[in-house]
């Protein structure tokens, strides 16, 4: 049987459906959404990224500010940038770009979110609550990748995952969501990352893999289990033999292809769902300002 493309567009095109609708709610009464970024790099991919989530949300009628600081200007400088977000009233969501400098305490920027904006969990609060199963929040990719699973109809309950990353954006996140007594988890998860001391025997025993590692092809076909259903979150830019650069995932396409059931493409998977989840939470930050 061929393996099946869990295209992203499709899944997006859903939840934008639906954010656009709660948008016009909002604007009929007075209320525009608004989302404030936080970048702190001046990578050309990051920069990129970030115009992406700012044209996403014009298209559906999001507001935004768009605050960029140079990654050597002063740690105190982007504290000060995420208190006055979390001040503004005219704000309703926040998403600070992680990774974040290494002269930054990223503890001490994740503790300045204002939690009723962190549209993308980084406050320790809403990570546990999410943890604790009442979720503020789902930050916006482990969101796509539920979301992902559950349009194509791949059944978690009682499944083994793998999850090839523990960041705290990404693959805590998500590993906790995977494993709740509740729709859309009760999986058996495993989670890996640098340290796992053998990542092909934990791979070939799942069910269902989930790589958000950023690094270019870690796995292939032999890796996986015969049937296998594969989410690849990564896009990571790689440079060719030409000086050209492509994008590819943490898993080797082709070769996963040969052994897997279902797989996500690289790019045009989990990314397009990534962003309509980061509007759908943007709209639920402002649904709840509105509601009081
Ligand atoms: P991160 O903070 O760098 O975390 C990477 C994780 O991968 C770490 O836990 C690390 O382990 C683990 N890892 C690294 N090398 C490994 C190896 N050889 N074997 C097993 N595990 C390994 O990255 P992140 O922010 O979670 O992002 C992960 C990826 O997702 C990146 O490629 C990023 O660009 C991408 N991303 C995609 C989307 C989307 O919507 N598609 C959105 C955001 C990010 P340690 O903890 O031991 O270091």
């Amino acid at each position: 049987m061929p393996t099946e493309r869990l295209l992203g567009e499709p899944v997006a095109e859903a939840i934008r459906e639906d954010v656009t609708s709660r948008v016009r709610d909002l604007q009929r009464r007075g209320v525009t959404p608004t989302l404030g970024t936080v970048l702190m790099s001046d990578a050309a991919a990051d920069e990129r990224f970030m115009d992406l989530k700012h044209a996403a949300c014009d298209d559906a009628g999001i507001a935004t500010r768009d605050e960029r600081l140079a990654p050597d200007a002063p740690a105190t400088d982007l504290y000060r940038t995420v208190e006055d977000l979390a001040d503004d009233d005219a704000v309703d969501a926040v998403f600070v770009q992680a990774p974040l400098p290494e002269h930054v305490d990223t503890t001490a920027v994740r503790r300045r979110v204002d939690p009723q904006k962190d549209v993308d969990c980084f406050h320790p609060e809403n990570l546990g609550r999410l943890v604790a199963g009442d979720p503020r929040f789902v930050p916006a990719t482990p969101a796509a990748v539920r979301r992902l699973l559950a349009d194509y109809g791949v059944e978690l309950d009682g499944q083994d995952v793998v999850v090839v990353g523990r960041s705290a954006v990404i693959g805590k996140p998500l590993a906790n969501l995977l494993l709740q007594d509740a729709e859309g988890g009760n999986a058996t998860v495993t989670v890996c990352h640098s340290h796992t001391a053998d990542l092909a025997a934990a791979t070939r025993r799942a069910d269902v893999v989930v790589t958000a590692c950023g690094v270019p092809e870690l796995l292939d076909g032999s890796m996986l289990a015969p049937g296998a259903v594969v989410v690849d979150v990564s896009a990571n830019r790689r440079e060719t033999e030409d000086g050209t650069v492509d994008v590819v995932g943490d898993v080797e396409y082709e070769s996963a292809r040969e052994t897997a059931a279902a797989i996500t493409p690289v790019p045009g998977g989990v990314g397009p769902v990534t962003l309509a989840a980061l509007l759908d939470n943007v709209t639920l930050a402002a649904e709840r300002r509105a509601d009081g």
